[in-house]
């Protein structure tokens, strides 16, 4: 069977309110396609002015998801990793800022020959190009763009214009817009109302766009009536008016999404012939784990500045999501606010009461800092299961450095430039940095594993890449009387310059990584660090003794080329 000749695009806009999901219904709908064979690519547009978001507060979007290139990028790319099992890149995301710094940087350089330079045609036709660009280069089948905010908003109809244009340029068979919209149900009524998606299409239509396939998010399942209801207003086809309820887990939607055929539909209208049945036993095994798991559950505490708003840790969420599904136990989140164990009256035990392991989050500014200090102290102390994530590994050698190597004012510059013992500081060309725009240690990087420690068990490799988001690093004048004490530098950049991953030998599981395993976990691949952890919880949790390394305690011999190290690891950029 011939592949298609043009790439398909498929454009995906929200209506009525945001956090439908769109992200959610934008990967289920890939997974859908490429499990039936065909080659997908997704892509978010972010409407906003920020060139990307690495400069904007968890508060305000959430978590800024790494890819591998060092891309800071919207949480929906997460998603679609998760659920597509491929890596994503910079070209997935394009922000409205990208899109006028190109254009305004070709105005200065001449290129418009003297012309006013205007959102129609300029901007369009710079998302038209980019559009283009990724379609060539990207070896696909099928493009996915999901538009980020939702229709009415003033700063995404430049992308909406793009769409109409393009649609118009290739002709229906080629692209085709799904809008996802809300058809609330009313109690005092008993009925779903329709009267929200009917407004948010007219909405579609002032733009020009009338669309294909129309994705209904409701609390209880569309009867055929209602499809019809549906259709009949907003000029649909009632079988392209797809129901999506409430799932108990995200990952049931792509199984929700196929019953409703959504997959078909979107084959038939774009002329996509079936290369196969997708078989998605996988997941619903996944799920299934999920919902009832088999072996009981554990509690992970989450400790964090930003834990009024969990969006701030969406891949850590989800990584726990998959541990447990590995693990076979449910896995309770519990978000425990660092000030809060800032107080003096503030009784630690008490908080953590039936937790099971303690994970201490990424973050910036210091704000929380002692707290975090003190969760790790306790947790270090009572023999706790605990997982630092970047913040929370240097906030781990802190309190190491503090109370264990009798380093009182031990401290990150970061929070005390000034610190006696700046067990954490910048790195030598950071120093030099003035502008916070993706100016950070940024994306993957390798790093090399001790044998015999709790870092190489977990991995089961001596090799491995991961995604990194910071400036500051572990400082090497340190690591004498750190490992004089017990700590082991179980995991470093292969010139051995970074500590990239800090293990304590006399513990249940204590490991800090300076990097963002939450990144790469997946339905398919649980990360080996998150399943470590969840499984230590685990026996934890069942009064188990302490968990044995399965080799004999630390041979600190040196790691004389393993099987799976290339003959030449190129040092990373910046080392
Ligand atoms: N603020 C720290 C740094 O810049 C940690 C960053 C993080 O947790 N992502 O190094």
């Amino acid at each position: 069977m011939a592949r298609p000749k043009n790439v398909k695009h498929i454009f995906v806009t929200g209506g009525v309110i945001s956090s439908l999901g769109k992200g959610i219904l934008s990967a289920s709908l890939g997974l859908l396609l490429k499990s039936r064979g065909l080659r997908v690519a997704i892509q978010k547009y972010d409407p906003y002015i920020n060139v990307d978001p690495g400069t904007m507060s968890p508060y305000q979007h959430g978590e800024v998801y790494v890819t591998d290139d060092g891309a800071e990028t919207d949480l929906d790319l997460g998603h679609y990793e998760r659920f597509l099992d491929e890596s994503t890149s910079q070209a997935s995301n394009l922000t409205m800022g990208r899109v006028y710094k190109s254009v305004i940087d070709k105005e200065r350089r001449g290129e418009y020959l003297g012309g006013t330079v205007q959102v129609v045609p300029h901007v369009i036709d710079e998302i038209k190009d980019r559009m283009a660009e990724l379609a060539k280069n990207g070896n696909l089948d099928v493009l996915i763009t999901e538009i980020g905010g939702t229709i009415g908003d003033i700063e995404s109809l430049p992308f909406l214009e793009a769409m109409r244009q393009m649609k118009l340029e290739m002709g229906d068979r080629n692209l085709l817009n799904i809008h996802l919209t809300f058809v609330p149900y009313i109690k005092a009524a008993s009925e779903l109302k329709t009267k929200p998606t009917q407004h948010s299409v007219k909405m579609l239509l002032e733009t020009g766009i009338q669309p294909d396939i129309l994705v209904c998010r409701s609390e209880k399942p569309l009867s055929r009536e209602i499809k019809n209801k549906v259709g009949h207003f907003c000029n649909v086809n009632e079988l392209d008016v797809i129901g999506l309820n409430d799932c108990d887990t995200i990952y049931e939607v792509p199984l929700m999404l196929l019953q409703e055929k959504l997959d078909l539909r979107v084959m038939k209208k774009l002329g996509l012939k079936k290369f196969r049945e997708p078989n998605l036993s996988y997941l619903r095994d996944f799920c299934n784990k999920v919902k009832h798991p088999q072996d009981g559950e554990v509690t992970i505490g989450i400790c964090g500045k930003y834990t009024e708003y969990p969006d701030a840790y969406k891949s850590i969420l989800e990584s726990f999501v998959h541990a447990g599904a590995s693990n076979n136990v449910r896995v309770n989140i519990r978000l425990l606010r660092a000030e809060d164990a800032e107080g003096k009256s503030f009784d630690i035990t008490k908080e953590l009461e039936g937790v099971n392991g303690i994970l201490v989050a990424p973050g910036f500014g210091d704000r929380g800092i002692e707290g975090k200090i003190q969760y790790i102290r306790y947790a270090r102390e009572q023999n706790i299961p605990f997982l630092g994530i970047c913040l929370g590994m240097q906030c781990a050698t802190i309190e190491f450095a503090r109370n264990v190597c009798g380093m009182p004012e031990a401290n990150s510059t970061e929070f005390n430039k000034r610190t006696r013992f700046p067990v954490i500081d910048l790195m030598e060309h950071q120093k030099k940095v003035k502008e916070k725009g993706g100016t950070m240690r940024l994306g993957s990087y390798p790093c090399i594993l001790k044998e015999g420690s709790r870092a190489h068990d977990v991995y089961q490799k001596f090799l491995i890449n991961e995604r990194h988001r910071h400036r500051y690093e572990f400082t090497n004048a340190f690591r004498k009387p750190f490992e004089d004490a017990g700590m082991n530098f179980s995991g470093t950049s292969p010139n051995g310059e970074l500590v990239e991953i800090v293990e304590l030998k006399d513990h249940r599981w204590f490991v800090g990584v300076q990097f963002h395993p939450e990144l790469k976990s997946r339905v398919q691949k649980v990360h080996p660090l998150f399943h470590g952890f969840v499984a230590a919880a685990k026996e934890y949790s069942q009064g188990k003794r302490q968990m044995e390394l399965p080799v004999d305690r630390p041979v600190e011999r040196p790691v004389d080329r393993p099987a799976d190290m290339p003959s030449f690891v190129p040092a990373a950029e910046g080392e």
